[in-house]
C-alpha cells in the first residue's frame, strides 16, 4: 500500500515536535521523533508502507500511519466556498446612545428600506448562496417589521442571528419570534447597573440581563453576552469584569451560551481607538477568557478547524447593506469603501464584484500571505487592520494589483499558531 500525499510539504520543529504543514490543502500532523520525520519522508520518496515497516520501528510507522490517517492529511485541496453571510443594518434607530456605538444610530436615516425592499434582498441573497443573515442595527425592535423579517429569513432557510440591546425584548416577542431565530447576541458592556450606565445609559443592565435570561431558556437559540468595556473600565474593573463573566458562565453552563469579551475597541460616537490601548486590551482581554473557560483560545481553534475547513480570508467579502441599502463587504461601514447601492445594481452585479473582492482579498493574493505556509490556517486576520488598502480599494484594483499587510506579522504571531496546530492536533483526529 502506498500512500499519496500532498507534495508541497514543510516541517517546522517547534516545543519538541515536528509539525508538517502542506501549505496548499491547509492541513498538518504532528510527529514527536526524528524516525518518524525519516519515516515520514520515506513515503514521501514512494516506498510502500511493506517497505516502509521493513526498515523501520513498525509502532513509529503505525504512529505515523494513524497521523496520516487520522488527520485525512491525502485529502484533496477544497474549492473556495460561495456561500456567504449578509449583514443587514435594518435601521439606524435605536433607544439607546451607547458611548462606543460604531454604527452612531440614534434616529432613523431618511429613505430607510422597505418591508418590501428587506424581503426581496433576502430572497435574492438565498439564490445567489447565502446561508446566514445578521439582522441588525441601531436597535432591531424598533422596525415593526422585525417580526415578518424574521420569518422571512427562517422560511428562505437561512441561519438567522439577531443582535441586540436586549433592552425592548418581553415575555411575548421572545416566545413569538424564538421559533424563527438561530443565535442571539445581547450587548452587555458593564458588570453591573452603574458601569453598564456609563456606556450604554442608566437603567438598561436588568432589561438586558432579563433578555439573557429569556434567551438562554430556549434551547434552540445560541446566546451570547458580547461585553465592550471602555479601556479605563477594563483597566480599573477587570476583576469586575472577569467575576462578572465568571458569573454568567457558571449561571448559563447548561445552556446553549457563550459570554465574550471584545479584544479592541474601534472608533466611536464618543470612542477614538488608539493601536497600543488596543494591543494591550487584546493581551488583557485573552487573559480574562482563559480565566472564564479554560483553554478557550485552543478550543476556538478547534472549532473553528474541526470541519477542515480552509481560512481563504477573514469575514472579508462577505455582504453586508446598510439601512438605506448600500452595500459594504465587511461589517465595519465606516471603515471600508462602499460599492454600490441595492436599489441602483442588481444583485447579480454585486455577486460578481464580491467573488472578486473576495478572492483578490485572500491569503493567495496578498503578501506576505501568499508565500506563508500556514495561510489556510490563519486566512490572514482582519483585513481593516491588516490590509486597509483592499478594504477601500477601487472596483478595478482587484486581481490588478497585490496588497501587501500594513502591520509586521511577527515570528511571534505565526509562533502562536504553530502552537495551536499543535496542541489542537490530536482533538481534531477523526
Ligand atoms: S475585515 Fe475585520 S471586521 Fe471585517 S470581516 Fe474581516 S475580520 Fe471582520
Ligand atoms: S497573517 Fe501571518 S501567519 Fe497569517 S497567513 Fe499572513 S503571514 Fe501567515
Amino acid at each position: 500500500m502506498q500512500y499519496s500525499l500532498p507534495q508541497d510539504i514543510c516541517a517546522k520543529s517547534y516545543g519538541g515536535f515536528m509539525l508538517i504543514i502542506s501549505p496548499s490543502s491547509g492541513n498538518w500532523i504532528v510527529l514527536d521523533s526524528q524516525q518518524q520525520v525519516d519515516i515520514l519522508k520515506s513515503i514521501i520518496d514512494g516506498l510502500t508502507l511493506e517497505e516502509v515497516r521493513e526498515r523501520f520501528d513498525v509502532q513509529e510507522v503505525a504512529k505515523v500511519c494513524a497521523q496520516i490517517e487520522g488527520r485525512n492529511f491525502v485529502r484533496a485541496v477544497p474549492e473556495p466556498e460561495e456561500a456567504f453571510t449578509l449583514r443587514l443594518y435594518m435601521t439606524n434607530k435605536c433607544n439607546l446612545r451607547c458611548t462606543h456605538c460604531f454604527m452612531y444610530a440614534s434616529e432613523a436615516l431618511n429613505d430607510e428600506l422597505t418591508t418590501d425592499e428587506i424581503l426581496r434582498l433576502l430572497e435574492e441573497c438565498r439564490s445567489c448562496g447565502c446561508v446566514k443573515v445578521i439582522l441588525t442595527g441601531g436597535e432591531v425592535l424598533m422596525r415593526k417589521d422585525f417580526g415578518d423579517v424574521v420569518r422571512a429569513a427562517d422560511s428562505l432557510g437561512m441561519y438567522v442571528q439577531v443582535l441586540t440591546n436586549g433592552t425592548l425584548w418581553t415575555e411575548q416577542s421572545v416566545r413569538e419570534l424564538s421559533p424563527y431565530i438561530d443565535e442571539v447576541q445581547v450587548s452587555i458592556d458593564g458588570y453591573d447597573e452603574a458601569s453598564n450606565a456609563e456606556i450604554r445609559g442608566r437603567n438598561t443592565f436588568a432589561l438586558a440581563m432579563n433578555a439573557l435570561d429569556m434567551f438562554t431558556r430556549k434551547q434552540n437559540i445560541f446566546t451570547s453576552a458580547v461585553i465592550t468595556p471602555t479601556y479605563e473600565g477594563l483597566e480599573a474593573h477587570r476583576k469586575d469584569y472577569t467575576d462578572f463573566m465568571k458569573g454568567l458562565a457558571a449561571k448559563y453552563r447548561d445552556r446553549n451560551f457563550l459570554v465574550i469579551m471584545q479584544n479592541e475597541l474601534i472608533d466611536g460616537r464618543n470612542l477614538k481607538a488608539d493601536p497600543e490601548r488596543n494591543r494591550l486590551m487584546t493581551q488583557t482581554v485573552k487573559a480574562i477568557h482563559e480565566e472564564v473557560y479554560e483553554n478557550s483560545e485552543l478550543t476556538a481553534f478547534i472549532m473553528n478547524h474541526r470541519d477542515g475547513r480552509i481560512f481563504w480570508n477573514c469575514g472579508y467579502g462577505n455582504l453586508t447593506v446598510s439601512s438605506t441599502g448600500d452595500v459594504y463587504f465587511c461589517g465595519r461601514v465606516h471603515d471600508v469603501k462602499r460599492y454600490a447601492n441595492i436599489r441602483e445594481t442588481p444583485l447579480g452585479e454585486i455577486m460578481t464584484l464580491r467573488s472578486r473582492v473576495r478572492r483578490f482579498s485572500g491569503v493567495d493574493y496578498v503578501m506576505p500571505c501568499r508565500e506563508c505556509e500556514v495561510r489556510y490556517v490563519c486566512g490572514g486576520g482582519c483585513r481593516v487592520k491588516n490590509f486597509p488598502d483592499a478594504v477601500c480599494a477601487e472596483n478595478g484594483d482587484f486581481g490588478a494589483r497585490v496588497f501587501t499587510r500594513k502591520n509586521e506579522c511577527t515570528p511571534q504571531d505565526k509562533e502562536n499558531i504553530y502552537r495551536l496546530m499543535i496542541e489542537a492536533n490530536s482533538f481534531l483526529m477523526r
